[in-house]
């Protein structure tokens, strides 16, 4: 079977400081650089959050380690490598003002790496920012890459080893492997893809209930100027976390989109079918649960231009969770704003702006209500999701919003 035409069946986050050289090794091991966008190229970042598959493989004749591979064809051996899974990689952003970016993207990662520069000091702003929201998110499978290994002597590599080690005590990656590579030098990948196959397990979903799909981005994929007649319906790609979609098939999407009538706003239910499927790099004729995948819908592409539909839910008519207004969340806080050992957490108050990850979705929440560890909250914008999902709480703190807390829907 070929390994270019698998679905994927996990997503692996690659999260950490801005310039650790996340993307580079999503490149290392997919072949694609995931910095598309325009503004990307410019500014040299990560803006989206990036998507690529890679299929990891063993030679069937190496030895031990050194069989893991990305290669179709054994290089040592010249036969061909055996598959072992296809994995979709969420490329977070690094950048401290695009926290809200990557803490969407966790809601869909099934694990993830930590990619920590061996050239810096441990921990810098970011590393310690996403590590702190994979622990919020629940993100307990954990590979930590020390990266750039190649910059430093040996003794520098050491001590920054030491260095993550003594960072990541008492937290959520507490014990994790930790795998010196060079992402740009393509060195160690193949320890680091022994280490991801071990650590991160693709998690049991039911491909048998109805369907649900996170969707993180939308596009319009028309070149500028397509006639109508050649005009493609909206695509959302996102993560089917359980159930299965074929073409034909109906789906809602929720909240859906903005109304506006009379003066008053307000959400309705989007409902469309799929025209097709995306998986693995290839049109597909059915997804089961798993790894990254786009839907080509019936949608006018204006709905779904610019991950217009990013945060919203899709699935079978009728079978979505409900769409909330306002909701009360129980509240964990920390007890100092993460990124800013300095201030500790003050208790919610009523009134205040949170911003609040629930799922892909990030939306304003206006407190309406605050009590010892709980509040109702008012939404800007209205999100789709089950109760009891968890919520990451953020706070304006000067300048940004920083991660306080964790919550969950309560109803
Ligand atoms: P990101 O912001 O974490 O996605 O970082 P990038 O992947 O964009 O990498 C930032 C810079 O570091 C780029 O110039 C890369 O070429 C460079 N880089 C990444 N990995 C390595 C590495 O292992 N060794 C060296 N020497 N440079 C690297
Ligand atoms: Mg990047």
């Amino acid at each position: 079977m070929s390994g270019t035409h698998r679905q994927p069946e996990v997503n692996i986050g690659l999260v950490g400081h801005v310039d650790h050289g996340k993307t580079t090794l999503v490149q290392a091991l997919s072949g694609e650089w995931t910095d598309q966008h325009s503004e990307e190229m410019k500014r040299g970042i990560s803006i989206r959050l990036g998507y690529a598959d890679a299929t990891f493989r063993k030679c069937p004749e190496c030895d031990d380690t050194e069989a893991f591979t990305v290669e179709e064809t054994c290089p040592e051996h010249d036969v061909e490598t055996d598959v072992l899974r296809t994995v979709s990689f969420v490329d977070a952003p690094g950048h401290e003002t695009l926290m809200a970016t990557m803490l969407s993207g966790a809601a869909i990662m099934d694990g993830a790496v930590l990619v920590v520069s061996a050239t810096e000091d441990v921990p810098q702003a970011q590393t310690e920012e996403h590590l702190m929201a994979l622990d919020i998110i629940g993100i307990e499978n954990i590979v930590i890459a020390q990266n750039k290994v190649d910059l430093v002597d040996a003794e520098r590599a050491r001590d920054n080893y030491e260095q993550i080690q003594e960072f990541v005590e008492g937290t959520v990656a507490e014990g994790a492997p930790v795998v010196p590579i060079s992402a740009q030098q393509d060195v160690n990948t193949d320890v680091l893809i022994e280490t991801v196959e071990r650590e991160i397990p693709t998690p049991e979903r039911d491909p048998d209930a109805d369907p649900l799909l996170h969707c993180a981005r939308s596009f319009d994929i028309n070149r500028p100027g397509t006639t109508w007649e050649d005009l493609l319906g909206g695509v959302v790609g996102g993560s089917l976390v359980r159930g299965r979609f074929e073409p034909e098939d109906e789906i809602e999407i929720k909240p859906g989109r903005e109304v506006e009538e009379g003066g008053q706003t307000e959400y309705r239910p989007i409902e469309t079918s799929i025209r097709s499927l995306q998986a693995g790099g290839t049109s597909v004729d059915e997804v089961s649960p798993g790894g990254l995948l786009g839907v080509g819908t019936g949608l006018d592409p204006a709905l779904t231009k610019g991950d217009a539909l990013a945060g919203q839910l899709a699935g079978a008519p009728g079978s979505l969770p409900p769409v909330w207004d306002s909701f009360t969340m129980s509240v964990d806080l920390l007890d100092r704003v993460v990124g800013d050992d300095m201030t500790e957490v003050e208790p919610i108050n009523t009134g205040e702006p949170l911003m609040l990850t629930v799922g892909t979705a990030t939306t304003v929440g206006a407190v309406t209500s605050a009590r010892d560890g709980e509040c109702e909250v008012n939404l800007k914008r209205p999100v789709c999701s089950e109760t009891g999902a968890k919520i990451a709480i953020n706070r304006r703190v000067g300048a940004r919003w920083r991660l306080i807390g964790v919550g969950t829907l309560d109803g």
